[in-house]
């Protein structure tokens, strides 16, 4: 892949995270122990002061490089699932970026991060997010950036009416009901922000 494009993707990503970090602190602080935000900013932080030497290795080699300082300094439950999504994506990642075998990546990338978290979707967790934009990714078609995009910030919403089943949500029960998901909230900003660099 072009070094520029990667470096703009991998700096969309960051710095729509750490410009969200309140946000999803405050979302953390509804139904968790309100620190996703501060962790998130720390792991992309990291990201960015690396971003030179990120855009410079491969497409798979700078999966593998954001997945190590995500497990390393995020934190949380949610430092090893992102931490996770990136390593596996590095396994799968074709270097062109090919949208196909990209999105064959992202779909064995949720699965490991099913087998990191042992949850799956409908549990109020990033993965409600993940999954299905997976499936609209790997459905393919026209405008695919904008309505994998739609569907991220649509799943999202879809967490408010959950009842959480991991993570320290699901200790509220039924009280977790009527707060979107913190994790699910970063995921669709970090889909939207790769969405926004390669739909133009
Ligand atoms: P912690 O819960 O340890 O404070 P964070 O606040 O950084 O960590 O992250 C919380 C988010 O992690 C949740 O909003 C949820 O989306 C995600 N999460 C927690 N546990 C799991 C799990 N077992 N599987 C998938 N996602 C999870
Ligand atoms: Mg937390």
């Amino acid at each position: 892949m072009d070094q520029a494009l990667q470096k703009k993707l991998i700096e969309a990503i960051a710095t729509t995270v750490i410009a969200h970090a309140d946000e999803l602190t405050r979302l953390d602080q509804q139904i968790g122990d309100g620190d996703h935000g501060l962790n998130m900013k720390r792991g992309f932080d990291a990201v960015l002061a690396d971003i030179d030497n990120l855009a410079a290795k491969s497409l798979p080699e700078a999966a593998k490089a954001i997945g190590t300082t995500l497990v390393m300094k995020v934190g949380g439950a949610s430092g090893p699932l992102y931490g996770t999504l990136f390593l596996a994506l590095a396994k799968a990642l074709p270097a062109d970026g090919e949208p196909v075998a990209t999105a064959r990546a992202f779909a064995d990338a949720v699965e490991a991060v099913k087998a990191r978290g042992k949850s799956q979707e409908g549990q109020k967790t990033l993965l409600d997010v993940l999954v299905p934009v997976g499936t609209e990714f790997a459905a393919g078609g026209d405008r695919l950036a904008a309505r994998v995009k739609a569907r991220a910030f649509a799943a999202a919403d879809g967490t408010v009416a959950m009842k959480a089943a991991r993570g320290r949500a699901s200790f509220l029960g039924e009280r977790s009901i009527g707060h979107m998901d913190p994790g699910a909230r970063s995921a669709s900003l970090m889909i939207a922000a790769v969405c926004d660099v390669v739909g133009g």
